[in-house]
């Protein structure tokens, strides 16, 4: 099979892991090649791709579970330094999202990945975007040596609970596995911290829905992630059912579910909601019809109206329909003058119905 085939292969094969929210699925006509949202706001190309898609694990919803009767491919690490090497000299990508199945040991699987990164460094000299992931399991050398090559690594949780883990992930457990590595993690970011280096950003993600958790689980789990570990983001990616494995007929889980955890994880690091402030119902999930922070609203009446001349910023953010590019607008505005009215708000391109229920303005 030659570097074109594999990349047919291991390119698509890298859709499950998330490099940023909505990029599930292959999203340009050409394998590897994803948009990818940067920093929340500028889309640009990543090569998404795994070294290797066979795996020694046999998670009940993944396409390269050991168990699933699949084309099997690996790639060199000089293969997979060229297959990107080429995309990248012809400006196709601008950056490198490389996982990988775990085809023996996490270690040896890192240090394929580790080799491919150097040969980008060193041999190519390329100085660009490299998102490593992390097998949970690696030793504190091969998590100090990704630390040192990438810009973002990513280490995957995939569920809140060491219950809801085993019932998807037979092989996984939090314990020994997440959050093992994540003390490792932590281990090298302080040492690398304490002598002055920059440390790459960190990412986890949740599969939602493929096992029994709930949604109050997660968020949860999410807070504590945030507070603890440092993690520049959280992703959730809803279960979409891969045939030939034992989750084959459980259906997809609808996007409104994993947009409402976007919203509520979104509630946590920029509104200064608590997990207990998120709004869910008595079994434990969000609203699919009403979004956290406007049903937290008409759950505290007593909060609003909110007065736009005199509320502070915080108080500003629990207004549905603001958030905190408006919150800081209107500080910014009633520092010049009077917010006098709904006309002004929307000469502001504010959205005035939605703000209009919860403010006054004496
Ligand atoms: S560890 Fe589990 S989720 Fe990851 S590639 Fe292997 S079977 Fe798939």
């Amino acid at each position: 099979m030659d570097l074109g085939q594999k990349i047919a292969i291991l390119g698509p094969g890298a859709q499950y892991d998330t490099c940023g929210p909505k990029d599930f699925g292959q999203t340009t006509d050409i394998p590897g090649v994803y948009e990818a949202k940067v920093g929340g706001r500028y889309t640009c190309k990543i090569f998404k791709v795994l070294q290797s898609n066979f795996c020694r694990n046999n998670c009940h919803y993944c396409a390269f579970r050991r168990d699933r009767n699949y084309l099997r491919v690996n790639t060199t690490p000089e293969e997979m330094a060229r297959a990107f090497w080429s995309a990248y000299s012809r400006r196709l990508v601008q950056g490198l999202f490389l996982s990988s199945g775990i085809s023996d040991s996490a270690d040896r699987t890192m240090t394929s990945m580790i080799n491919t990164v150097n040969i980008l460094r060193q041999k190519y000299r390329y100085q660009g975007y490299i998102h490593l992931k992390l097998m949970p399991g690696a030793s504190l050398s091969c998590i100090e040596e990704t630390a040192g090559i990438a810009n973002r690594i990513s280490l995957n949780i995939e569920a809140p609970t060491e219950e809801s883990l085993i019932s998807l992930s037979p092989d996984k457990t939090l314990k020994k596995g997440f959050f093992s590595t994540l003390a490792e993690i932590k281990k090298v970011f302080e040492k690398r911290k304490f002598s002055g280096r920059k440390n790459p950003s960190l990412t986890t993600q949740f599969v939602v829905g493929a096992g029994s958790e709930k949604d109050w689980e997660i968020i949860k789990m999410t807070h504590f992630l945030y507070q603890t570990f440092s993690f520049k983001r959280v992703f959730y990616s809803a279960f979409r059912p891969v045939k030939q494995t034992p989750l084959e007929n459980k259906p997809a889980v609808s996007l409104t579910r994993e947009h409402r955890l976007y919203q509520a994880d979104f509630l946590m690091r920029f509104y200064h909601f608590l997990p207990q402030d998120i709004p869910v119902d008595r079994n434990g999930f969000l609203s699919e019809n009403t979004d956290p922070k406007t049903l937290w609203a008409q759950k505290h009446p007593h909060f609003f109206p909110v007065n736009l001349n005199r509320a502070d910023y915080w108080t500003l953010l629990k207004v549905p329909g603001l958030g905190p590019i408006s919150a800081k607008k209107i500080l910014k505005l009633r520092g010049k003058g009077r917010v006098k009215n709904l006309a002004w708000l929307a000469n502001q391109r504010l959205q005035i119905l939605k703000i209009s229920p919860y403010v006054c303005f004496y």
